[in-house]
């Protein structure tokens, strides 16, 4: 059996195992849940997976994981997204925290802590962005000190999703402002129940419970709580970035049909006809078309080229950069079919499967990298065009900061 054979195959038991039990945990399932109950039914979907093999495919098995390969996760993760399943509580947490936790931390601590992340027990939370770093994360201001064999820890993180149900966090934070604002920060994972730590939701426009700040004040944590060398904070913030090198977000669990939209335009009204004999609808809904095609192609070519062994090139910047467009375009012109009647949300609504809030939700734009720094990056590392102008490199982060001020 060669590698394209065995994977059939894995995805075939996916298939499979999926029907079999996703449909308990997902769409109707989760009808008049409210944010706690689906958190449950999550952490029991999680656990399910734990039991069979499903959990954390990559990561090894003596952490819970099931220490399988880069294309079974992907495999798995395609199938997967095809039911409204409740996974984003633990979207963040098994993507990218636990993850460099397991590179980096401590062995005992690894053997501790992974099982009951993989088995949705506990969730991770990352507090990279600040009020004045989001973009350029390395402009960050919490600062951790020495204070005896360990560090105290003081500032504020913001943007941090679903810290409110976090047990633990990994954090960068400046040790050095002397040194230029790379080279001073430090990484660290930290009890998200610690005295010192607040954390204060944030109130979304679609309603969504994902977002709060954090607050520490002389957060005390032992150094062994320390990820990589002190001073290579924002290496390792790249690296934990890097993890999930190629995201499965197809528009599958991520927007609204175009078969979803063309239904909507046939029980619409457009000048005495049908929204659907409509020739500007009609035009849109080729060109979504059209896009959603080309985005599976790259989507087909990055996986051709993971199974040949090689690195996906800008492939997964281009896709997220179309997706979270394309999601929003279709989304705002499925509203005005509806008039005024789009702006009633419905109580069940989402936006994987629901045009309001899939355009009220522009988190794709954003989070991971904006629309402007991925045509940054497509731009410099694509079209080979010069780099941005900064005025701060090199520069120790206290004198940058000073002169900025002035
Ligand atoms: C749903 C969601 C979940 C998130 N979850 C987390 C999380 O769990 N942990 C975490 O740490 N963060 C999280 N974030 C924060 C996210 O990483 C930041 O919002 C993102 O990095 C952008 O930073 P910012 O909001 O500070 O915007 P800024 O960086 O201040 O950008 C503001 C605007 O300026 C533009 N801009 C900035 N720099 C440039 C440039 N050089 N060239 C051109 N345009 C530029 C941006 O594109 C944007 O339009 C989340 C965000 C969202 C929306």
């Amino acid at each position: 059996m060669d590698n394209t054979d065995a994977l059939a195959d894995y995805r075939a038991r996916a298939i499979a195992w999926l029907a079999a039990h996703a449909p308990r945990y997902s769409g109707a399932a989760r009808n008049g849940l409210n944010c706690d109950q689906d958190l449950a039914l999550g952490r029991a979907w999680q656990g399910l997976k734990a039991a069979h093999g499903y959990a954390g495919i990559t990561l090894p098995a003596v952490y819970g994981g099931a220490g399988g390969s880069e294309l079974e996760k992907l495999a798995f993760n395609e199938e997967e997204m095809r039911y409204d399943l409740p996974l984003v509580y633990f979207s963040i947490s098994l993507s990218n925290p636990l993850p460099i936790f397991l590179r980096y931390a401590p062995e005992d601590l690894r053997l501790k802590l992974g099982p009951p992340a993989l088995r949705g027990e506990q969730i991770w939370c990352q507090m990279f962005s600040e009020p004045g770093a989001g973009s350029d994360l390395a402009a960050l201001r919490t600062r951790a000190e020495r204070d005896g064999e360990g560090w105290r820890i003081s500032g504020q993180k913001v943007w941090t999703s679903w810290a409110q149900f976090a047990d633990w966090g990994v954090i960068v934070v400046r040790t050095d402002p002397a040194l230029p604002k790379h080279a001073g920060l430090t990484y660290f994972f930290i009890d998200m129940k610690a005295p010192g730590v607040t954390v204060r939701p944030i109130r979304r426009l679609g309603g969504e419970h994902d977002l709060n700040e954090v607050f520490l004040d002389n957060v005390r944590i032992p150094d062994n709580q320390r990820l990589g060398e002190v001073g290579s904070g924002f290496r390792v913030a790249i690296e934990t970035l890097m993890i999930e090198r190629y995201a499965v977000v197809d528009e599958s669990g991520y927007a609204p049909t175009l078969e979803a939209m063309a239904q909507l335009a046939a029980g619409q009204r457009l000048a005495g006809r049908s929204a659907l004999d409509n020739g500007e609808f009609r035009a849109a809904l080729a060109q979504g078309l059209v896009e959603r095609t080309g985005l599976r192609n790259i989507h087909r070519r990055a996986l051709n080229a993971m199974v040949a062994g090689k690195e996906p090139g800008p492939e997964g910047s281009l896709r997220k950069l179309l997706l979270g467009r394309s999601r929003q375009r279709l989304a705002a012109l499925a509203m005005d079919l509806q008039g005024p009647d789009a702006l009633q949300l419905a109580p069940d609504a989402r936006a994987g499967t629901h045009f309001t809030p899939a355009w009220l939700d522009p988190s794709l734009r954003i989070a991971g990298g904006t629309d402007e720094m991925l045509l940054n990056t497509l731009a410099e590392r694509v079209l080979g065009l010069p780099q941005d102008y900064r005025p701060d490199k090199g520069r120790p982060f206290n004198q940058a900061k000073a002169e900025s001020n002035r």
